[in-house]
């Protein structure tokens, strides 16, 4: 480790190569927590739903089986299924993936595409959010050199990579990765990784309470809900990072990304209405970019304005 680190510091290039290599792998990990969080907590509240009506309609027991088994699937919800079992196998002919079928992106190129048994097509999307996990990662490990800054830069970096995704398939900032940031902000502050522990203090009450004032205020005004608690509580690990300071930012480029996103869409789409669009990407995306490029962005900001 000591060798590692020495090594680092008389060549930058190393580390930076090792932060690629380490994350395209971790970009891997990633597909299986973004495809297989959201099932493992559907079914956990299946289960929580399943045991409330069951404890309700308890006084026959035989009946109470009958009655689950017929609701719910019972092989899905008895095997074990979290993020490391069962091993991955292809969605269409169930052929288990071996080792050498799972190096991130050379394996993709190298089937070209396609599962090993069955040629079915796997999605471009694995290997793509394993180079985005990795180029993300570099370059935040770039911006920050040879520091513990640049190592915490890359863990926050994988949790947005997988909220971000996630929140796209299913509209869901799952609390398992949220709140964990959330504390991770917070700790890393009293260390001043980043910022002081008042600044990220005030920055995670703050930015819960700055979206969870407009959640009401859009509800009370229009009745609908604009968004979720999960986008509050990334917002507060948002602001646990970068500080109360880094909202204003977070907040006026996720506006502005969203913007631009949501007319993006309406247009490839040809739709006027509006369009539920999860707002956790645009967060993450933001708060990314905060992180990474605070005062580079409010440079550019004050010699564009002033
Ligand atoms: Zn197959």
């Amino acid at each position: 480790m000591d060798a590692i680190i020495t090594l680092s510091q008389l060549y930058p290039a190393i580390f930076y190569c090792l932060v690629f290599f380490v994350s395209i792998m971790v970009g891997s990990f990633l597909n299986v927590v973004i495809y297989r969080l959201p099932i493992m907590m559907e079914r956990s509240w299946q289960q929580e739903y399943e045991s409330y009506f069951s404890d309700s309609g308890a006084k026959n027991g035989e009946n109470k089986n009958a009655s689950i088994s017929t609701d719910s699937k019972p092989t899905s919800s008895t095997k074990t299924f979290n993020l490391v079992k069962p091993d991955s196998t292809c969605p269409s002919c169930g052929h288990k993936i071996r080792a050498w079928e799972n190096i991130p992106v050379i394996s993709y190129l190298f089937l070209k595409g396609k599962c090993a048994k069955c040629k079915t097509g796997i999605s471009i999307r694995y290997p793509l959010v394993e180079l985005f996990t990795a180029l993300a990662c570099t370059l935040a490990a770039y911006q920050f050199g040879v520091t513990s800054q640049a190592l915490w830069a890359v863990a926050f970096t994988y949790v947005l990579v997988a909220l971000l995704f996630i929140d796209l398939d299913k509209m869901l900032l799952p609390d398992q990765l949220t709140l964990p940031l959330l504390w991770l902000g917070l700790l890393l502050s009293t260390q001043n990784i980043f910022v002081g522990t008042t600044d990220a203090i005030i920055g995670a009450a703050a930015g819960y309470l700055s979206l969870w004032s407009v959640y009401w205020l859009f509800k009370l005004v229009t009745g609908k809900e604009g968004m979720g608690y999960g986008d509050f509580k990334l917002l507060a690990a948002l602001g646990a990072f970068t500080g109360w300071q880094g909202l204003p930012i977070i907040i006026l480029l996720s506006s502005l990304v969203g913007a631009i996103a949501g007319i993006l869409i309406m247009i490839i789409q040809n739709k006027g209405k509006s369009l539920a669009i999860p707002f956790g990407p645009y967060l993450a995306v933001a708060g990314w970019l905060t992180l990474l490029f605070k005062n580079e962005i409010i440079t550019t900001y004050l010699d564009y304005v002033l």
